[in-house]
């Protein structure tokens, strides 16, 4: 049976060149039990009439969720999701498997991969490189170009700096290497408060780092959930949003709405100053998707679209 879609996605940097308008984009993850699988089929289904630019799909840190990565980007795209980002990490890879995963990639159409090097994996404190494989998104971007030139590649920014960060100017320095390697746009860690984004694209900018830079968001759901996930990714919890998320108390609806509302107001201000489009994490979720909903009816309402 011929498959219903288009066989080769379009480059993620012709999109943004292109449709005059802020893209809008989901990152989903491949789930490990059978009911985050159900979770994961509820969104797609659910999330269909939202018409996303484009879909990512993330790349396990080890074990058998990696082989997923791209039969979630299949299954997406018999929805008709497209295009589809894989994302891919150097973790436990030599530069031969990467070559091979490269072309596998490439074989089944996808032409946009967010490029990265990965965490250190369960049990060390820092990145472990294996015999014969990369040791950053640097050289995975090289690998990649060098492989298969037509793909465009988006990589990680970090607007309150990585936890391995070497200082400001280094990591403006490094993302600058991994833009002129070959990436074409970069995705930044989730932040709550706007400033520090405003603050980041300045500093790629005076860096001469002249790529889209998507803002990656990620409403609270719970107090728990994002106090966990700012401690990990280094991102700072606003005290505001903490005690508005703490008046909710025991009502999950009320914390949670109180995060997407948060969120919402954050999308309003990020869409109000021109950003070339919105990344939300949403966690094979729906509700996230609907603090960007909530910003656009917002704006349509107040004319401000
Ligand atoms: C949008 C996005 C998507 C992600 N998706 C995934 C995923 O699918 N799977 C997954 O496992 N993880 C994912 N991550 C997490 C990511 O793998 C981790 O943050 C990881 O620790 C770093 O990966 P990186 O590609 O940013 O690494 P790199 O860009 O190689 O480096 C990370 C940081 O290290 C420092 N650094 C490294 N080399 C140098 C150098 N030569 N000079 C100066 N500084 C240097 C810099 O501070 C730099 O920002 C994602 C992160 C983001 C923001």
């Amino acid at each position: 049976m011929s498959p219903s879609f288009p066989l080769i996605d379009i480059p993620i940097s012709e999109l943004l060149a292109s449709t005059g308008r802020p893209l809008l984009s989901y990152e989903f993850f491949p789930p490990k039990t059978e009911k985050g699988m159900n979770a994961l089929q509820a969104a797609i289904e659910g999330l269909l009439d939202t018409h996303p630019d484009f879909v990512t799909v993330t790349y396990g840190a080890g074990g058998s969720t990696r082989d997923q990565t791209l039969e979630i980007g299949e299954l997406l795209r018999r929805f008709r999701y497209q295009p589809v980002m894989p994302h891919l990490t150097c973790v436990g890879h030599t530069a031969e498997e990467l070559h091979d995963i490269a072309d596998r990639i490439h074989e089944d159409g996808f032409r946009n991969i967010m490029t990265l090097r990965g965490d250190p994996p369960k049990g060390h404190d820092r990145f472990v490189t294996v015999e014969g494989g990369l040791s950053s998104a640097l050289e995975l971007v090289h690998l990649l170009k060098n492989r298969h030139p037509d793909f465009c590649l988006g990589v990680a920014g970090y607007p309150e700096a990585h936890p391995e960060s070497r200082g400001k100017q280094p990591d403006m320095d490094y993302l600058k290497a991994k833009v002129d390697a070959g990436a074409s746009f970069i995705t930044t860690q989730l932040f709550l408060d706007n400033a520090v984004y405003y603050r980041f694209v300045e500093d790629c900018e005076a860096a001469g780092i002249h790529v889209p830079v998507l803002p990656g968001l990620m409403p609270a759901l719970s107090l728990d959930q994002i106090r966990r996930i700012t401690s990990m990714c280094g991102a700072v919890l606003p005290a505001e949003l903490e005690r508005k998320l703490e008046k909710g108390g025991e009502d999950k609806d009320a914390v949670m709405n109180t995060g997407i509302l948060w969120c919402t107001e954050q999308i309003v201000d990020l869409l109000k100053q021109g950003v070339p489009g919105i990344h939300l994490y949403i966690l094979n979720q729906i509700k996230p998707a609907m603090a960007y909903q909530l910003a656009k009816t917002f704006m349509e309402m107040t004319d401000q679209v």
